[in-house]
This record gives C-alpha cells, sequence and structure tokens, in this order.
C-alpha cells in the first residue's frame, strides 16, 4: 500500500497500488513517450532549427498574395521581414542622403561576350541617365572584346573598367561561368573598390530611377514572369541530380538571374556556393534548366534577401504593361536569339 497526494485536497491519502503495479505503469509510460518522441522526429515534427522554421514558412507562405501591389504606400514585407522594394515604399531623400555620407560606392558589373557587346552602348548611355544618379559607380565590363567597347560619356565619380576574359563556344556555358568571373573578382578586386556589387544582364537597358533604395546586404528581384504566379509553377530545377534542386513545397518567389546585388562579401559567398553548385553538376553530367538562374533560385531559399525587389526592377515589355507597375525601371531590349547567340 501507497500513499498518495490528491492536489486540491491538499492532504495525502491511502493509495491502492501494489510496488509491482506501480513499476508496470512507469515502465509503460516511459515506453509510450520514447516511441512518440521518435515517431515525431522521424516526421520532422519537433525539428525547430531556423532551416525548419523557414520550411514551414514557405508551406504556408501565399506569394501572389503577398504580391499585390502597394496600397497607400504602405511598407510590404516578405515573411522574412525583407522590405519589397515598389514605387511609393520608401523615401529616396533620406536614402541618397544616409549613402552619401556613407561615400557609397557601387559596382555593376555586367558580360559582353561576343556579338553581346551590341548592347553595351544603350545599356552605358542609359545607365548614366538612371542608374545610382548622384552617387559614385564603378561599370565592370567582362567581355572577349575589348576594342568593340563603346566609350560613353561619364557623369563624375563614374568610371568604366573593362576586363578582358575568355569566351566559350556555348551560351549557356557563358552564362554560367558568370559566377566563377564574379567570384574571382570579388576577392581581386571589387573588395577593393566598392560597397556593393550589382549583376545585370546586358541586353537590358534603363527606363527608370534604379537608386540606393535597392541597395542591401543581399538582393534579389522577382522575375516579371513569375510576380503573379503559384509557386508549383516556378521553373526552379526540378532534378533532384542537380545541386540546384528544389522540391514542389520549398520557395519563396522565382528570382530574375537579370538583376541580383549586395555586399562584396555577399555576393562573394552567393558566387561561390552557385559556381560549386555549377561545377558539381558539370561532374555528374547535368546542367540546371536556367543555368546560373537556377542556382541563384537554389541560394535564395536557404539565404533570403534582405530586400527583394519587386517586377519593376526587371521587366519585359512582351509581357504587357498591367496597372500593377508604376515604373518600369529596367526593361529587356528585343533579341533575336539566333542572330545574337553563339556568333
Ligand atoms: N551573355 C553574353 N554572351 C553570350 C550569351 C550571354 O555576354 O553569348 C551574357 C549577357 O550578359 C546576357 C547574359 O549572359 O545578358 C544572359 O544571357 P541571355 O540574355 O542570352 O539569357 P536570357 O536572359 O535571354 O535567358
Amino acid at each position: 500500500m501507497y500513499l498518495f497526494f490528491i492536489p486540491g485536497k491538499g492532504r495525502w491519502v491511502k493509495g491502492c497500488f501494489t510496488k509491482h503495479n506501480l513499476y508496470v505503469m512507469s515502465c509503460t509510460i516511459v515506453l509510450c513517450f520514447s516511441l512518440s518522441y521518435f515517431w515525431n522526429m522521424s516526421n520532422g515534427t519537433w525539428q525547430n532549427t531556423p532551416v525548419k522554421m523557414y520550411n514551414t514558412m514557405r508551406m504556408t507562405y501565399k506569394n501572389p498574395e503577398l504580391l499585390k501591389p502597394p496600397r497607400n504606400d504602405v511598407l510590404m514585407v516578405t515573411p522574412w521581414l525583407a522590405p519589397i522594394i515598389w514605387d511609393g515604399t520608401y523615401n529616396l531623400e533620406i536614402l541618397n542622403e544616409q549613402f552619401r555620407q556613407r561615400n557609397v560606392t557601387t559596382g555593376l558589373a555586367v558580360f559582353a561576350i561576343k556579338k553581346y557587346v551590341v548592347f553595351l552602348k544603350k545599356f552605358l548611355e542609359t545607365a548614366e541617365m538612371y542608374f545610382m544618379v548622384g552617387h559614385k559607380v564603378n561599370y565592370y565590363i567582362f567581355t572577349d572584346r575589348p576594342q568593340d567597347v563603346p566609350e560613353v560619356a561619364l557623369r563624375e565619380g563614374r568610371k568604366v573598367v573593362v576586363l578582358q576574359i575568355q569566351n566559350y563556344s556555348r551560351w549557356q556555358e557563358i552564362c554560367l561561368r558568370r559566377m566563377e568571373v564574379m567570384n574571382h573578382f570579388s576577392q581581386q578586386l571589387f573588395i577593393n573598390e566598392v560597397s556593393y556589387l550589382v549583376s545585370a544582364d546586358i541586353d537590358m537597358r534603363f527606363n527608370d530611377e534604379v537608386g540606393v533604395e535597392i541597395l542591401s546586404d543581399l538582393f534579389g528581384t522577382i522575375h516579371p514572369g513569375f510576380y503573379a504566379a503559384e509557386r508549383r509553377s516556378f521553373t526552379y530545377e526540378r532534378r533532384p541530380a542537380s545541386q540546384a534542386y528544389v522540391p514542389h513545397d520549398e520557395g519563396d518567389f522565382y528570382y530574375a538571374g537579370a538583376f541580383f546585388g549586395g555586399t562584396v562579401k555577399e555576393i562573394y559567398k552567393l558566387t561561390k556556393k552557385c559556381h560549386e553548385g555549377i561545377m558539381m553538376d558539370k561532374k555528374n553530367g547535368i546542367e540546371a534548366v536556367w543555368q546560373e538562374e537556377s542556382h541563384l533560385n537554389k541560394y535564395f531559399i536557404y539565404h533570403k534577401p534582405t530586400k527583394v525587389l519587386s517586377p519593376e526592377y526587371v521587366w519585359d515589355d512582351n509581357l504587357g504593361r498591367p496597372n500593377i507597375l508604376r515604373k518600369r525601371r529596367f526593361l529587356a531590349v528585343p533579341k533575336n536569339h539566333a542572330a545574337i547567340r553563339n556568333k
């Protein structure tokens, strides 16, 4: 016979369990807890690591809902609290002052390999009109044809740096290798010259202001073809054999490879990881469906951008001009793929 404490009654009473009964009951309870713990672990429901928390976020994330254009100029944020930059969501006057006080220089890296040098003139001329106006800019032009880089009049505090690199026979290889080249030059050059690095496609033109509102540790741009799309239709790499593989229940946005950036340190890390994935794929005889853009999208799932740029920052007029766009700041230049690629 054993004594038990009855809560509420405040006194000890006589129980009616034998020592053997208690032993069996304790063993059963311990066994139940152990079984339930291992069952939960195998289902992942007790994992509280940050990665798991992001997974939960991704599962419940209503992406198209979030991407309705801002009403009444409210600040919009991602589930991990990064601002989504649309026209009207920031005060450029204050930001300009802050960045000027810090004497920030921004690097704009572009690749113009083989026939893509034809895009340089329009790109640079429009960048001088709209990109980081009033701030210092270094244009880093990677090309195999330095003699074809046009002379463009530059504002004060801005310069062009031409960097000769090799070309590749396949256009896909040219796109992929951009990660390797930017990684190399982040360490060798950018880190000594600029605070932020922006990577842009060259077959584009600036059409409206792109200023310091974009600058942050790490930023990506929502691809104009997918800003209203459901996650299941994002064109992530879906083959598990690739390092860029993204399962169907993961991913926040589909980002454009045509415009991203961050501090040199963050771009160094991003390009290193993407290049390593690209090289591993090469070893395994696979190439991601959208080349370096697939690897970039994978990276952004596990390294969340600290700012997300709306499709105002990469637009293609072939997609029309929806009302949500107050500005079309950086536009695709129409190109004849057959005439320009591999030439
Ligand atoms: N690129 C280049 N030469 C090439 C192919 C690509 O310089 O032969 C560079 C260029 O900066 C271009 C970028 O890689 O903007 C992306 O390639 P492309 O525009 O052909 O890809 P898309 O964006 O059309 O998928």
